[in-house]
């Protein structure tokens, strides 16, 4: 909490409330909880004293990209923070988030996944993770596609991944202003996700479906969504 000379000579705190927006914040978790979901705050890039911020506000879930910003973060923050990877995660930095990390929405290849499976045995957890689908237009955005998720082979190997849950799906839909077409990216991923859960998968519990973010969190909770991942209508533009 930083203290500054005010005015009057007096010592004001400076609230660090300036840096999250709280109507905002009000606003998207009580949609949130309307329809049953759980509201990730992407707080990457962000200071530790927004996080805190909203933490106090009574907020426990934050989402971060970078690993070295979330084990930096993580240090500093109340330990009953749960933390969220969702951003690309390379298999050899694995090991530094799998004692911190609460869920992993990000895993986009099988090689990624056999690498959380043993980075979890090493430190004796069953670290929760979402698979992320390849909905999106854009040739950029990483993930599994469908046909990869259907394929017998691909679910063959996940007995041995005992040290790791898939808990459920992660998707994000096209960067567009279409509205129209994002909708039909999370109908699709929803499709996915339920036609995943109707099957049975070892060590996998499918319960939580991961799309929306602040440009199009409410489509994504209209067609499904169980968590949705918003930054910069929490935290401000990065
Ligand atoms: C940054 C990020 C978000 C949040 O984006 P906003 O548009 O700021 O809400 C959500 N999901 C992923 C995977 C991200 O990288």
């Amino acid at each position: 909490m930083l203290l500054q000379r005010g005015v009057c000579g007096k010592f004001v705190r400076h609230t660090n409330l300036m840096q999250i927006q709280t109507e905002n914040y009000s606003k998207i978790i009580e949609e949130t909880k309307a329809a049953g979901a759980t509201l990730i705050a992407v707080s990457k890039t962000k200071p530790v004293e927004a996080i805190q911020a909203l933490y106090n506000l009574g907020h426990r879930d934050f989402g971060e990209n970078y690993v070295q910003e979330m084990v930096s973060k993580q240090a500093v923050l109340p330990p009953d923070i749960r933390w969220h990877f969702i951003g690309h995660l390379q298999s050899n930095k694995v090991k530094l988030i799998a004692p911190i990390v609460h869920l992993i929405h990000s895993v986009d290849s099988t090689k990624l996944l056999k690498e959380i499976n043993k980075a979890a045995a090493k430190t004796n957890r069953v670290v929760d993770v979402l698979l992320q689908v390849h909905i999106a237009q854009e040739e950029t955005k990483f993930g599994f596609d469908e046909k990869e998720l259907k394929d017998t082979n691909f679910k063959h190997g996940f007995h041995e991944l005992k040290n790791v849950n898939v808990a459920g799906l992660m998707g994000m839909a096209s960067f567009s202003n279409n509205a129209d077409l994002v909708r039909t990216e999370f109908k699709t991923l929803k499709k996915i996700y339920d036609n995943l859960s109707a099957v049975e998968i070892p060590n996998c519990r499918l319960q939580t479906l991961s799309m929306g973010m602040s440009g199009d969190y409410k489509i994504a909770l209209e067609e499904g969504s169980t968590m949705i991942r918003v930054g910069s209508l929490l935290f401000g533009a990065r």
